[in-house]
């Protein structure tokens, strides 16, 4: 079993939701979003280039969902990617990464299963968890 952060194995919203947000977040707005690598929305929203499309994936993921990811923009990721937390983080269910995680065929997480990245062993806890006597 590994013990890497879930998200690393996943990247599932990132290929799920329009991530956009406020326009001047960009950096020729003053922000830290490589400006090049957004959409223009609205005249005041931008969104992370490729989310916007009726198959989303942001340009900035890197890698292969359900296996290994990565964000090429991590540190200057914008605010939507910041507070997106990952289902079973702080002891809640987040319905939308959970959503997102079955969108590509990856078993819900929750508390329990944090750490538990591989689709192995987190379909072991969930099975476990299903069937813990009440
Ligand atoms: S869908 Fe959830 S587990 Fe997957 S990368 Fe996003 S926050 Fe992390
Ligand atoms: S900027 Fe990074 S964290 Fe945000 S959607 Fe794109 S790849 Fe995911």
């Amino acid at each position: 079993m590994s013990d890497l952060n879930p998200c690393m194995t996943c990247g599932a919203c990132c290929a799920y939701f329009r991530v956009s947000f406020y326009w001047a977040e960009a950096n020729d707005g003053g922000g830290l979003v490589p400006a090049q690598l957004t959409e223009p929305l609205t005249p005041f929203l931008r969104c992370m280039m490729g989310t916007n499309s009726k198959h989303p994936r942001c340009g900035s993921l890197e890698g292969e969902i359900g296996h290994r990811v990565s964000c090429a923009i991590y540190p200057n990721r914008p605010s939507p990617c910041r507070e997106f937390a990952m289902s079973g983080e702080n002891d809640e269910e987040n319905e939308a990464c959970n959503r997102a995680r079955a969108r590509y065929g990856l078993p819900p997480l929750y508390k329990d299963m944090l750490f538990h990245t591989s689709l192995e062993a987190a379909t072991s806890v969930l099975t476990a968890v299903q069937s813990a006597p009440n």
